[in-house]
């Protein structure tokens, strides 16, 4: 049986509690009961919980056992600034496909309305993903950082960086991982490693950025003949690479060398 999920507000020991709008939801919404249990995520590992106090926008839990987690892939997300209202369907969408972290970026033809509007949006976009990733189970909501400059981020860390590119014509985002090495299967076919996504604003990327990217390390690919939206463009493409990178029940992680 499959409990419900959620995300600690505080920890101490053996005890958790939800506090504020978290704990009303629980109590006012749910109906929770005294003594009725809960998956309740702690850090880093998920603990089964046991309600032993309700009380004014406050909800107590004792701890019990750890829960088996499923292991997921590291992906990150840069995400060029876009309409507020698709871009938040976007990182909801996106949470519940596994996304570690989003970095909204500010690239050449972000509209720059919404990008000074950013950066007052980021706390909006992080209770987005903290709900996203409650309803689907996860362990923890995706990191989302505060709004940067594309050049800023495009020049971060290292692994298996992808530009998602409408004028790409000869990589597909599914050929990159069909060509990338890697290290003994699992048998059920998993790959894991740490990826990190690139998708433009509805103005598409500048040609400069183009030429940029490969610069920088990062492959070009194509999500198909078809110009998608932005928020459709991220969420393709996270299903791809989840796809294949992780079979979503191997407990088993192996690194693609
Ligand atoms: N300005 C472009 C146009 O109208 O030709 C469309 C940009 S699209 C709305 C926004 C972003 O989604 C692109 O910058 C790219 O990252 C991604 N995208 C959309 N369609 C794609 C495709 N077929 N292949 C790869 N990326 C795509």
């Amino acid at each position: 049986m499959t409990r419900r999920r959620w995300i600690a507000d505080e920890v101490s020991g053996n005890h958790a509690a939800l506090s504020g709008a978290h704990a009303d939801h629980l109590v006012r919404v749910l109906r929770a009961r005294v003594g009725q249990e809960f998956d309740i995520s702690v850090g880093a590992v998920v603990r089964r919980g046991r309600i032993r106090a309700i009380a004014d926008h406050r909800v107590d839990f004792e701890l019990a056992e750890e829960v088996p987690a499923l292991s997921t892939t590291d992906v990150t997300l840069l995400l060029a600034v876009f309409k507020f209202d698709r871009m938040e369907w976007a990182i909801e969408k996106c949470t519940e496909l596994g996304v570690s972290q989003i970095v909204p970026v500010i690239a050449g033809r972000t509209d720059a309305h919404l990008a000074s509007a950013s950066p007052k949006r980021a706390e909006r976009w992080r209770r987005i993903a903290l709900q996203a990733a409650e309803q689907s189970r996860r362990r923890v909501p995706p990191e989302i950082a505060d709004p940067v400059k594309l050049r800023e981020a495009m020049n971060t860390s290292a692994g298996l960086r992808i530009v998602l590119a409408e004028s790409e014509q000869g990589t597909s985002l599914r050929d990159v991982f069909a060509t990338q090495p890697h290290e003994g299967d699992s048998g059920d076919g998993a790959r894991t490693t740490s990826v990190m996504l690139a998708v433009g604003p509805e103005g598409g990327w500048t040609d400069d950025e183009l030429q940029l990217f490969p610069q920088a390390g990062w492959i070009s690919a194509s999500l198909g003949p078809t110009i998608l939206r932005a928020e459709t463009a991220a969420i393709a493409a996270m299903a791809i690479v989840m796809a294949a990178c992780s079979s979503p029940f191997s407990s088993s992680a192996k690194v693609l060398s």
